[in-house]
């Protein structure tokens, strides 16, 4: 069986050319994500254009995703990219552009240099790292280290407890998103977003330069959790970034906050993401931990559509082994996993036509030996009800442009193919399963269709 759940493997200094481009394709990399809070501008096109030419290449359809900063507060750089801190030394957080060293280091937002409270605790690298805030003068907060440990260029900060008030979109946010946008890319995943009014800010930059981008909010502070109800329904998925909502809020939680985020997703049929240290060890190591292979399994049995790795592939020893081994996990775990149930149990009353026709198509699949589901689509959004459904057979969608088939890459259990809708989309779906190696003669596929991309009014079982 094809895997359904889709890979996002991270660019950085382990992947970042051509032949470990091709090579991370090859092993089953589905989206390619670019984090704006790790490369320069010079590196951002550098990125993006090399995937676009190797996708091309090899005639794959690859998703591209842009990470932003957000208004999260960051260390800037240091001169050595590292420093270790020891339990008990004195370490400065300052506004003034310097370059970092054991002694000091700025950060990206002065205003919680104005605003944090003396005695206020400051978790550092995704919370291995703790400073307390001990004295404050102009540009400088000096606290103490409380836990040894590193600390290296870009690394985020979390003010435990302590709230300031950022713009959304910060000044170099905007310049990375506007070159990213003119470039061409099809997911912006957008940090922080704690509120639709977030989602709202962003869009109203970014639509002057693409009106057809997907955003996924990135659900990493008990904010954004809490309004998950007004996130989700506004963007096209949102991503589990367990590294700072780990800090952010209590770490016990996080396994019910995944699934609490998940279950969101299933009910407005967005995509789902599961992020961080799924496969941490193997940054050094040849094999997963045990814990490891059981927190990819959990991410299918909760039902997310997609999984992330970060450091894994941008600097770790081995990327395409970290492909090959999440696949064999995710495939196995797919493979207990039990689709009708979490299809029967989103089952709700149509609402339109359109409703109607995917519930019955899914669920038609499972009585009957169907092969795949096909379905046209121009900018994505019916793929994606399609996609949520927790069907077992692939859902084959047929986009009729370049950057709708590359965004159909990152859909759960979709398979992009690239074509004009023809005048017989009957004969043209039964071209494409045998070409695709989709079904056999004799076999059963279910074509879907309708008369615009968001209305399907047609189901047709079709003997190949
Ligand atoms: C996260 O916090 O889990 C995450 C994915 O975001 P970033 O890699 O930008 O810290």
């Amino acid at each position: 069986m094809k895997r359904k759940t889709k890979i996002i493997a991270t660019l950085g200094p382990s992947c970042d050319n051509e032949k470990s481009i091709e090579k991370l394709i090859s092993a089953g990399v589905n989206v390619f994500r670019i984090n704006l809070s790790h490369i320069s501008t010079e590196a951002i096109e550098k990125y993006i254009k090399m995937i676009q030419k190797t996708r091309e290449k090899m005639h794959k359809p690859i998703s591209i995703m842009v990470d932003t900063r957000g208004p999260e507060v960051r260390v800037c750089s240091f001169l050595n990219n590292k420093v270790n801190l020891k339990k008990g030394q004195k370490f400065s957080l300052v506004s003034n552009d310097v370059q970092g060293d054991n002694a000091k280091v700025q950060i990206t937002q002065p205003i919680c240099i104005e605003n944090a409270k003396i005695g206020g605790t400051i978790l550092a690298n995704d919370g291995r790292l703790k400073l307390k805030i001990i004295d404050k003068k102009q540009n400088q907060l000096i606290c103490k280290v409380c836990s040894s440990g590193e600390l290296s260029n870009n690394k985020s900060l979390s003010f435990v407890n302590q709230h300031f008030d950022f713009e959304y979109l910060n000044e170099n946010d905007k310049k990375d998103l506007k070159q990213a946008l003119e470039l061409g890319v099809e997911y912006i995943s957008a940090s922080f977003v704690n509120s639709k009014k977030d989602i709202d800010a962003l869009k109203k930059f970014v639509y002057d330069y693409d009106k057809n981008i997907k955003i996924i909010a990135k659900i990493e502070s008990k904010e954004g959790i809490n309004n998950l109800d007004e996130i989700v329904p506004n963007c096209e998925g949102v991503m589990v970034a367990r590294g700072d909502l780990g800090v952010e809020a209590s770490f016990e939680k996080l396994p019910i906050y995944q699934r609490k985020i998940i279950n969101t997703t299933k009910k407005y049929s967005k995509i789902s993401i599961v992020a961080t240290e799924m496969l941490e060890s193997m940054i050094t190591s040849i094999r997963p931990t045990r814990a490891e292979i059981s927190d990819v399994s959990k991410a299918v049995f909760d039902g997310a559509g997609a999984v992330m790795l970060s450091g894994e592939t941008a600097v770790g020893n081995n990327p395409v082994l970290c492909i090959k081994t999440m696949t064999k996990i995710l495939k196995e775990a797919e493979s207990e996993f039990d689709y009708y149930k979490t299809f029967n149990n989103m089952i709700k009353n149509p609402k339109t036509s359109n409703d109607l026709i995917i519930q019955s198509a899914v669920n038609a699949s499972f009585f009957l030996n169907v092969k795949a589901i096909f379905t046209y689509t121009s900018k994505g959004s019916n793929a994606l009800k399609f996609s949520t459904k927790f069907a077992k057979v692939p859902i084959v969608a047929i986009a009729d442009n370049v950057k709708t088939y590359n965004s159909l890459a990152i859909m759960c259990n979709c398979i992009p193919v690239l074509n004009k809708k023809e005048d017989d989309i009957f004969n043209q779906a039964t071209k494409i399963s045998l070409q695709n190696k989709i079904a056999q003669k004799g076999d059963l596929i279910i074509v879907t269709t309708g008369t615009t991309d968001k209305i399907s009014n047609v189901l047709k079982f079709v003997k190949i």
